[in-house]
């Protein structure tokens, strides 16, 4: 017989127990949307997170129905959650105004709807906003299993983030890099909703982007070596640490910027074609290139990029490709900017082949 003891935990407990189950800050705070829509048979949850210089954020809408909103913004499935990059909406920078000053979350109500926001907290600092409409307001005990799981969240999110970085710099560790890529293939597989190989506990096949190109550069400092030669390693680190703020300020909120080894850099980031890419890293090797290190004055770097816009590549091809135009900036007198897909149209590379037991014959 079954005692107390025995019994099953509520779905509250169940459903954080699935939760932090989760490796991955994005997952997670999907998978959250879709938690509290079912703890509180809430139809749609919207999440914003703002870009650092606050123009535009990044909205995840969890949608329980078939919605068609306008041209831009269509559930075609189900239970899923669409990510787009949108200008703040007016009434979410009232929100932002309101939470920052009386630090409640944000109740309007306005023809039969109620808008309700919270915060979602970064260091004390709202980092981004999570928005329920509803037609009637929330109980009081809504609003504490609401501001409950946001405390668990910003502390469970904050362990994750501390393993996934790099101690000196705070930009993303190598060992997460691969998981990142993966996620990135997934991303632009999303368009192919039949296709799921991942068993991961959000259903990506409901994660829904829009689609695009990526690009990965591999940014390397040039004559490091002499850097910690001349000045010391601890000059050198202040470097290293330099960059990476030069580099956070160029690149944006959602770029995925990594310390991959000693003064090697990787950064990936979205974009339409290769010209938008060319541009964006050029803009980075020249504000690095006019940037005035302490005592060490000027420093550069050269950069090796490539687009990932196939399906399936594999992490190591993709940097492999990445660090052949690496090398060739390096050969042809640094400080300067290579596409490995240029490299290849104008013969400065060869492809490498695959090679098969079949071909040896
Ligand atoms: P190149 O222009 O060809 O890239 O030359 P380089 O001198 O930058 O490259 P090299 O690979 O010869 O030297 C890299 C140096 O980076 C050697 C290593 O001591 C130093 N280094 C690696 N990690 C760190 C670190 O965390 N801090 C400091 N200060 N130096 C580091
Ligand atoms: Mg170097
Ligand atoms: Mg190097």
């Amino acid at each position: 017989m079954l005692n107390k003891k025995d019994a099953a935990p509520p779905s509250l407990l169940n459903k954080l127990v699935s939760l932090t189950t989760i490796r991955d800050v994005e997952l997670f705070e999907f998978s959250l949307l879709k938690t509290l829509a079912e703890l509180l048979s809430i139809h749609q949850i919207s999440m914003y997170k703002l870009d650092q210089f606050n123009t535009t954020c990044w909205l995840s809408t969890y949608s329980a129905n078939l919605i068609q909103d306008d041209d831009k913004r269509q559930f075609s499935e189900s239970q899923e959650i669409y990510t787009s990059e949108i200008m703040i909406p007016e009434e979410i920078k009232s929100a932002q105004l309101w939470i920052e000053t009386t630090k409640k979350p944000y109740i309007h109500y306005q023809e039969d709807r109620y808008l309700v926001v919270y915060p979602i907290l970064s260091l004390n600092k709202v980092e981004g906003m999570l928005t329920f409409e509803l037609s009637h307001s929330l109980t009081e005990g809504e609003m504490l299993i609401i501001s409950s799981l946001l405390s668990i969240t910003h502390n469970f999110c904050s362990l994750l983030d501390e393993s996934q970085k790099d101690k000196l710099t705070g930009l993303l560790n190598r060992q997460t890099f691969e998981a990142n890529i993966k996620k990135i293939n997934a991303l632009t597989l999303s368009s192919d909703i039949n296709q799921d190989h991942d068993g991961s506990e959000l259903n990506r096949r409901r994660l829904k982007v829009e689609t695009g190109k990526f690009c990965l550069a591999i940014i390397d400092i040039d004559d490091f070596k002499s850097i910690n030669d001349q000045f010391g390693h601890i000059m050198g680190d202040e470097v290293l640490l330099l960059l990476s703020y030069v580099m956070k300020q160029n690149f944006r909120a959602r770029d995925l910027l990594f310390r991959f080894g000693g003064e090697e850099f990787v950064v990936i980031f979205r974009v339409s074609d290769k010209e938008e890419a060319y541009k964006v890293l050029e803009r980075f090797r020249n504000k690095i290139q006019e940037y005035r290190f302490p005592q060490i004055d000027s420093v550069t770097i050269s950069m090796g990029a490539t687009l990932i816009n196939e399906l399936n590549y594999l992490a190591s091809e993709i940097i492999g490709r990445a660090d052949q135009a690496l090398y060739h900036a390096k050969q042809n007198g640094k400080n300067q900017l290579h596409f490995y897909e240029s490299l290849l149209e104008n013969g400065f590379i060869l492809e490498k082949k695959e090679t098969s037991a079949l071909n040896f014959f």
